[in-house]
């Protein structure tokens, strides 16, 4: 053979690795790429069943806090009240009534239909509604002629007597009697109580 085609075979060979090579890299990609739709499509299979699955749990959830479970005898009602001025969540609790029991979530939307039900079980029903002005928890501590007396202070600073201690004013401090002719704050009955007992 002559030099002149033993290179240009040499060449062709060369040329034919180099094609068969990138041939061989595009085919393996393409496998690739299908081995990872098929994986891709196999996980959005198995989540696309579990989001199934959790639905029907939710379903499920809400079908027994919803129409199935009835309120006991012993049950009680807990009211959430939030006042948007001063922020204060006041919390009542009362037993239910003789004419709730057995009573569902759907008899407690309508029966309490301004209150938002913020869980429903067969012992407890919680109620939530939010209030404009102050809770009715603002008192005023300050004294009239002989007696400390105390005011409830609604969201305006209307004072109304809500109490006529049998403190008496006379037997206090001057600094004391003062403090409470300017008029002391109190918020809640505990911290009510507690002022209230400084000057016992
Ligand atoms: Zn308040």
């Amino acid at each position: 053979m002559k030099k002149s085609t033993i290179v240009i075979l040499v060449c062709i060979a060369i040329v034919l690795g180099m094609v068969s090579g990138i041939m061989y890299a595009i085919i393996d990609r393409n496998n690739l790429q299908e081995a990872q739709i098929n994986e891709i499509r196999k996980l959005n299979e198995l989540i696309e069943a579990n989001i199934v699955k959790v639905n029907e749990i939710q379903e499920d959830v809400v079908a027994t806090s919803g129409s199935d479970v009835k309120l006991s005898p012993n049950a009680y009602i807990i009211f959430e009240k939030h006042y948007i001025d001063c922020g204060h969540t006041i919390i009542e609790k009362r037993q239910i009534n003789d004419d709730e029991v057995n009573k569902d979530e759907e008899y407690f939307k309508n029966a309490y239909s301004d209150w938002e039900i913020e869980s429903f079980s067969a012992n407890e029903v919680k109620l939530y509604k939010e209030f404009q002005g102050n809770c009715d928890e603002h008192y005023l501590i300050t004294v009239n002629d002989e007696n400390i007396v105390v005011y409830s202070v609604d969201e305006d600073g209307n004072k109304t007597l809500k109490e006529e201690t049998d403190i008496p004013v006379q037997y206090l401090p001057e600094e004391d009697v003062e403090l409470l002719k300017k008029g002391i704050t109190a918020y809640g009955q505990n911290e009510l109580a507690k002022k209230l007992e400084d000057f016992e």
